[in-house]
């Protein structure tokens, strides 16, 4: 061991003792090194594991860390105490499918426009923008699965990782796995160029392996497939070598399905996750128990069909789009209904790549969570997909989730009580990321807060 790590375990060591010993002398002068330690205290703790709230609660964290979780814990000397006030506390919010370097705008739906006209370093700092009303929503992580061009996600999370730049923590698939033609099987114009920036297509199991290996190398931490793009299909061969390649080097894969075939193949090669899924044929839901496949659903709300009408032009036109989209939209409320009665496990994920007006991305990313209650989700379902299932997904279980001694201080408090009505979440008050506090609406005169002696 060298002088310097060796010095770095006494100063840990001597932390950790601080905590447990009252108050020996040498622990009253810090050293200059000694991580900050922070109390929040609030009405109600919703830790991620237990279904019922914890009431007066305390969180204890030193540094990053979170040290102690408890109701009316007592609060070690030289502690700064913030003091939320009536909210709830919620392990910081995580969405499993993000899309933070793309913006469509909703009105002409225009979805190949911002691909066309935005280089990848534009779209990373469109990723900053975004990552920070992320952020600030309470969503403290995110899996972002593609359509970053190239590989600007993996930038993004380094920027944030560095400091440069505030966002949430970053799990980066790099580009999408693919079949021919990317997601634009059928564009008129000369595409090639484009699909190549968006995805890697493969088209036999070495290109497969290839594939999820370049994947690795441009620094993906998750590998993300299009199994079918409409025309296209993976084939189970294909999938299965993705699957064996990524699981080697533990990373999950997320597979986008859209059809019953695809949802099948994916399902038989093992992945991690189906995204979308928006039918899940019955003979799929025992094999996805089994295997602890996630469903990602990506669904929102049945007003978001409204929007058809709004945008003027041909009125029946417009009328038909709307029918259609709520038809979907009830179908597919149907499967999670189903999905979650027999058992599959849920993931929060919002999909959200389009410009809502009047929300931020962040604002909008957690309406699409909220919007699982329309299917029929309990808040605390809907509470746990956005937290310690999405941290099980993203193999970071270890680290986040749930508030709980040892994990990584990411932390919301929203007003109300998200247990009873899940709308408490747009409510956000304070958001701890890695035990910095990035968002506190406290007035400015109770921020100014006490130090315990
Ligand atoms: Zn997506």
């Amino acid at each position: 061991m060298s002088h310097r790590s060796r010095r770095l375990l006494t100063t840990v060591l001597g932390m950790l003792l601080s905590w447990s010993l009252p108050s020996p002398s040498w622990a009253q002068t810090p050293t200059p090194e000694a991580p900050p330690r922070i109390a929040l205290r609030a009405a109600r703790l919703f830790d991620g594991k237990r279904d019922k709230a914890l009431p007066d609660a305390v969180v204890l964290i030193e540094g990053s860390r979170i040290q102690a979780v408890g109701s009316g814990l007592p609060i070690p000397a030289g502690t700064r105490v913030l003091d939320l006030g009536d909210v709830t506390l919620l392990p910081g919010l995580i969405d499993s499918h993000s899309h933070l370097l793309l913006e469509v705008d909703a009105e002409s739906g225009d979805s190949l426009g911002p691909l066309f006209q935005q280089s990848t370093a534009e779209r990373a700092l469109l990723g900053a923008k975004l990552g920070r009303e992320m952020l600030e929503a309470g969503i403290t992580t995110v899996r972002d699965l593609g359509n970053s061009g190239l590989n600007g996600d993996v930038a993004l999370r380094n920027a944030i990782q560095r400091g440069w730049v505030k966002g949430p923590r970053i799990s980066a698939s790099t580009r999408a796995l693919a079949p021919h033609g990317g997601q634009f099987p059928t564009l008129q114009v000369p595409a090639q160029p484009l699909i190549e920036q968006e995805y890697v297509t493969v088209s036999g199991v070495e290109e497969a392996r290839r594939a999820v290996r370049q994947a690795i190398a441009d620094g993906a931490d998750c590998i993300k497939v299009i199994v079918d793009n409409g025309h296209n299909l993976l084939s189970l061969e294909e999938m299965k070598v993705i699957v064996e390649e990524a699981h080697r080097k533990t990373r999950p894969v997320a597979a986008h399905t859209t059809l019953d075939e695809s949802i099948r193949v994916a399902v038989q090669a093992g992945v991690d996750s189906i995204e979308h899924g928006y039918s899940l044929p019955d003979d799929v839901v025992a094999p996805m128990v089994r295997k602890r496949i996630f469903l990602v659903p990506t669904d929102g709300p049945l007003e978001v069909c409204d929007s058809f009408e709004a945008r003027g032009g041909d009125v029946e036109r417009q009328r038909k789009m709307k029918e259609r989209c709520r038809r979907n939209l009830t179908k597919a409320q149907e499967r999670l209904r189903r999905a979650v009665a027999a058992g599959v496990r849920v993931a929060a994920g919002s999909d959200m790549y389009l410009g809502m007006p009047g929300l931020t991305r962040g604002q909008a990313s957690v309406k699409w969570f909220i919007a699982y209650a329309e299917a029929g989700l309990k808040p605390v379902d809907i509470l746990r997909a956005a937290t310690v299932n999405a941290a099980e997904l993203l193999r970071m279980q270890d680290q986040l989730g749930s508030v709980e001694p040892n994990k990584l201080a990411d932390l919301v408090a929203v007003e109300g009580d998200p247990l009873k009505d899940i709308h408490a979440l747009k409510q956000v008050r304070f958001v701890m990321k890695d035990g910095q506090v990035v968002l506190d609406t406290r007035a400015p005169r109770q921020q100014v807060d006490a130090a315990t002696r």
